[in-house]
Parts: C-alpha cells; sequence; structure tokens
C-alpha cells in the first residue's frame, strides 16, 4: 500500500469494514459495498450524515441546502473532516461523486478563517472543468462574498489580468494560462497561497502539463500549503506528482479499484450491424423521448453528422467536440444543461469531469477505445445517487474491445435486444436524413478546407494555450 497514507481516526460508519491493510480505504469500500447492497441508498436505519455533522460551518451548510445537498455524499463525508483536521489530501474518487464541493467546502472555511487574496488556487485539465468548478466555488461561497476568477486558454488575456487586479480569493486554472500569467501579468503573484488543488489530477499529467506544472509549482510556496489531489484513477504519474507536492498526505477512496462503476447505473450492450447503426440509434431515442442523452462518437466528423441527422429528424441535438470554438463549446453545454436541447453528441472531450446534471442516458455509438474512457463515459450518467442507463453499441467490429471492457470491468454486461424488424420501420426517413447530413457534412468541409488555407502558418505550432483544449 502507497507509503503516503496514514491512519486517519476512523469514523463512525453504519457497516464495519473487513479487514484491510489500508485503512481510509477501506472505510469507504465500507460505504462503497453498504451502497452496493441497497441499490445505491444506505438502509433506511442508517442515520444519515449532515454537513454540520463533519464541521462544517452554518453558512457553508445553508449554502448546501440552497444547491439541493441536503447529505454529504461518500467522498465529501471521509475527506471533510480530515480536510479540516489540515491534513493534505489524495481523494480517488469517480465523476460524479461530488468530489469538488469535498476539496471547496474545507478551502472556503479555511478562507473564512483569515480571509486573504490569492489564497487558493484549482488547477483543472479543461477549459470547461475549469468554469465548473468556478461556479461550485461561487455558489458555495456564494453567502460569504467569495471573489473568484476563471484562467483558460481561448479566452482574454486582458480581461483575465483585470479580473487579477481585484484581487480574487481563489483562481481556477488550467495550467498554460496560469503560467503565461504568472510569467507575464505584473503585480501577479502566488507567493502567499494557501491552498492548492489538482482535480482530474491523472489527466492533468495525461495531457503533458507534465513540464509545465513542476514550472508551476516552482513558484509556489512550500509552507504552510495545504494540497488536495483528486483523481478518477491512481496512475503512476500521479504517485511521482504527490511526491513533488503533498505533505504527508492521507488517501481516501470511494472506490474498490480503478474501473469502478456506480451502483446505480444500468449498463447494457446492444448488439447492432455496423452499417444500421443510426437506424438502431434512432429507435433506442425514440424509446427515451424526454430523456436527457449524450451520445458519445470517436470522432469529431461523426459528432457533426449526427447531430445534424437527429436534427433533421426533429431531435434537440447539439454537438460538442474539441474543434468547436470555446465560446460554441460553452454555449453547446449551457444549452444542454438548461434542457433548451436535451442530446448532446460528444466525442471523449466532454468525458472527464464535466457536470452535466441529471443525464439520463449514455450512448456508446461507437465504443470508447479502452476501459478507462468507458468508465469515464458511463460516469456522465447515475450521478450523486441518481439512477442511470449506459447503452453500448457493440458491432461485428468491436468484440474483441468489447470483451476487453468488461474484463476490465469485472462483470458481464447484459444484453439489450432491439428486434431487427422494429429498428428496420425507421428505414426510409432515416436514408433521407443521411443523405442530408452528408449534404451538410460536405458544405462544412468544403468551408472548412478555405479556412485551412488561411491558417496553414500556424499548423504544428500547438502553444500552452492550446494544452487546456482536447483534440477529438
Ligand atoms: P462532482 O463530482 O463534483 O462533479 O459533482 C457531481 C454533481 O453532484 C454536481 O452536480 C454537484 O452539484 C452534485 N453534488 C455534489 N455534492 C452533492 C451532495 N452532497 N448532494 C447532492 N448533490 C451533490
Amino acid at each position: 500500500m502507497s507509503k503516503f497514507t496514514a491512519k486517519p481516526t476512523p469514523p463512525k460508519k453504519p457497516v464495519e469494514p473487513e479487514s484491510s491493510e489500508d485503512e481510509a480505504e477501506e472505510d469507504f469500500e465500507g460505504s462503497d459495498k453498504e451502497e452496493q447492497n441497497t441499490g445505491g441508498k444506505p438502509p433506511d436505519e442508517a442515520p444519515k450524515k449532515t454537513f454540520a455533522d463533519l464541521g462544517v460551518i452554518e453558512s457553508l451548510c445553508e449554502a448546501c441546502t440552497n444547491l439541493g445537498f441536503k447529505h454529504p455524499t461518500p467522498i465529501q463525508e471521509q475527506s471533510i473532516p480530515l480536510a479540516l483536521e489540515g491534513r493534505d489530501i489524495i481523494g480517488l474518487a469517480e465523476t460524479g461523486s461530488g468530489k469538488t464541493a469535498a476539496f471547496v467546502i474545507p478551502m472556503l472555511m479555511a478562507l473564512m478563517e483569515k480571509p486573504q487574496s490569492l489564497f487558493g488556487l484549482v488547477l483543472a485539465p479543461t477549459r470547461e472543468l475549469a468554469y465548473q468548478i468556478s461556479q461550485q466555488v461561487e455558489a458555495l461561497g456564494s453567502l460569504i462574498n467569495v471573489k473568484c476568477a476563471v484562467l483558460v486558454g481561448g479566452m482574454d488575456m486582458v480581461a483575465q489580468a483585470i479580473a487579477l487586479g481585484k484581487k480574487p480569493h481563489i483562481v481556477v486554472a488550467t495550467p498554460g494560462r496560469l503560467l503565461d500569467h504568472l510569467e507575464n501579468t505584473k503585480g501577479f503573484s502566488l507567493r502567499y497561497l494557501k491552498y492548492l488543488v489538482m482535480d482530474e489530477a491523472d489527466r492533468l499529467l495525461d495531457l503533458d502539463f507534465g513540464p509545465i506544472l513542476d514550472k508551476i509549482l516552482k513558484v509556489l510556496p512550500r509552507e504552510g500549503r495545504h494540497t488536495y489531489l483528486f483523481s478518477a484513477t491512481m496512475s503512476s504519474k500521479v504517485e511521482s506528482l504527490q511526491r513533488a507536492s503533498l505533505h504527508n498526505p492521507l488517501r481516501v477512496s470511494i472506490s474498490t479499484s480503478s474501473h469502478q462503476t456506480v451502483a446505480s447505473l444500468l449498463q447494457k450492450y446492444i448488439f447492432v450491424p455496423y452499417k444500421h447503426k443510426d437506424l438502431y440509434l434512432i429507435h433506442l431515442l425514440n424509446d427515451n423521448i424526454g430523456h436527457s442523452v449524450i451520445i458519445f462518437t470517436r470522432t469529431v466528423n461523426e459528432t457533426q453528422r449526427i447531430a445534424i441527422l437527429l436534427r433533421t429528424l426533429g431531435f434537440g441535438a447539439i454537438p460538442l467536440h474539441g474543434q468547436l470554438s470555446q465560446s460554441a463549446r460553452l454555449g453547446a453545454l449551457s444549452k444542454f444543461k438548461s434542457g433548451s436541447r436535451d442530446i448532446l453528441v460528444a466525442t471523449d472531450v466532454a468525458a472527464r469531469g464535466l457536470d452535466i446534471p441529471s443525464v439520463d442516458l449514455v450512448i456508446n455509438i461507437d465504443l470508447p477505445p479502452d476501459s478507462k474512457t468507458y468508465v469515464h463515459r458511463v460516469g456522465r450518467t447515475a450521478r450523486a445517487g441518481k439512477s442511470g442507463k449506459a447503452a453500448s453499441f457493440v458491432t461485428q467490429y468491436d468484440v474483441e474491445i468489447w470483451l476487453r471492457i468488461e474484463n476490465a470491468l469485472g462483470k458481464q454486461i447484459d444484453e439489450e435486444v432491439i428486434p431487427k424488424d422494429e429498428a428496420m420501420v425507421l428505414m426510409e426517413r432515416v436514408s433521407e436524413a443521411q443523405r442530408v447530413a452528408v449534404r451538410e457534412m460536405k458544405d462544412i468541409h468544403e468551408a472548412r478546407g478555405r479556412k485551412g488555407g488561411m491558417m496553414r502558418g500556424r499548423k504544428g505550432n500547438r502553444g500552452r494555450d492550446d494544452m487546456d483544449r482536447e483534440e477529438g
């Protein structure tokens, strides 16, 4: 077990865990098992904790109530008391577990005790995640007037510099843009920083942010600084990062393995002939009218084509992928969040960390390349105790990869059968919509070709500013 794991004060819990060498993790496995036994809900007789029970002050408890957080989630229940004891934390929690509030609440409590500008820094790998975190900081800190600035690529540096000039308490940033400001924005320094959070830490490292992170860490104070590192999985890279920046941290985890999916998630696979994927998709969507759905595809092209196909057939679909401008991506997300569109067609750019509430169904029209991505994709549903469904299309070409995913999950997923003749009924309408989509895609490519000619000079020059923007 990790040498960074220390033994926390055992919290009271309704179910005694089995013996294990890692007490912090063991406590979580206890609460996780309890959820699995009861379909995601604790048993009636188990008294649920409140935020006040964890030591959270009144104004923040009130903010939680205002946000509809009645009881802490398992990761919050486990990590908040330890953080309030002043410990550094490595939180291993799946997406949708409530991990943002788990690190924001202790940071805000410390801020209230000793208010100071540039008190906390949260690093996130993508622009969307950074915005989401800042929204939670602002929502949780609304009763205590917390000021938060967001520093991400693709947005105006000057406006961000002005926001920094207003002395925010908390900065939420992607690494490349933060370093740009540290190097170029006059008067901006994080010399007196008290809290550093790295969210989706494995992703920060995946995206080759390593050298940039090293530069940032060098200019942050080490003494008197608390560090929280949150990640869905614990890769060896994360372990090397923790060596660089954490003081004797406690590890808390609500996953029993890196391939954990929540118990309230119903997973199915549908065997689909490759050439009829669109037909089966429309059939499935017709069965789920009124539900919020994310459809994951493998490529930007497919994302656009499917969005056009669905719109042509009258569905409220919106695409989200890495080739959209930043404002288009934010616009797509907010339309989906507000419910004005109920189908988001996305590449894996949307699979990580995005807080998209109450998604009822995730459809993998293209299988993800690996099991880790599968877990992140299906983690878009069944969040924060709600139930949800994930349906994966497996074609004659995908059997091997599907078996690999099942193997990594450690269980067989049930098949959902869509009778072929039921799907075929839609053939005529879908074929017509496919023709429309092909035509529109051709127009998009032609327009892109014209633009590409003008932008040729920039090719191959992936600056810092682009690093927080994922491909695909
Ligand atoms: P996160 O894992 O931080 O992205 O959070 C996932 C979702 O759960 C977000 O929409 C949060 O607003 C919500 N959430 C966080 N904590 C709680 C809680 N204690 N009770 C209910 N919902 C929560």
